[in-house]
């Protein structure tokens, strides 16, 4: 069984265009999406941090990281993998440089992408 976390976008987290974080919730019970990995171990989701926000220096992720690992370690958890999400792959601008900061100070798994389950076009069928 994997241990994985997930990192979303603040902006979009807090505006509520993504309530309930609901299409990586059902991407990882069903294992679809970049969960499809899990399949045969399955996975346990033990926390979504968000990016710590557009504004300042893109390594504000990298504490909100640390915040994490060291709640975490109050129950004796650690992390296998963490996944960058969605929101973040598809939409971010600074979604390199994020990438790039997650993946020097992570030390595990970094996987890009969570569900799958954007549409194409918003009106189009
Ligand atoms: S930096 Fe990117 S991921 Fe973070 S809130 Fe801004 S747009 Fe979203």
């Amino acid at each position: 069984m994997k241990k994985i976390a997930i990192i979303s976008c603040k902006m979009i987290r807090t505006q509520n265009l993504c309530p309930g974080d609901v299409q990586c919730l059902v991407a990882l019970n069903r294992k679809e999406g970049e969960f499809e990995r899990y399949k045969d171990e399955g996975a346990q989701l033990l926390g979504i941090i968000d990016c710590a926000g557009c504004e300042g220096n893109k390594s504000r992720v990298i504490p909100a990281m640390g915040l994490l690992k060291m709640q975490l370690a109050a129950f004796n958890e650690n992390l296998d993998a963490i996944h960058v999400g969605t929101c973040i792959m598809k939409f971010c601008p600074r979604r390199d440089d994020l990438l790039t900061a997650i993946k020097e100070k992570a030390g595990i798994e970094v996987i890009e992408g969570t569900h799958t389950y954007a549409p194409l076009t918003i009106f189009g069928k």
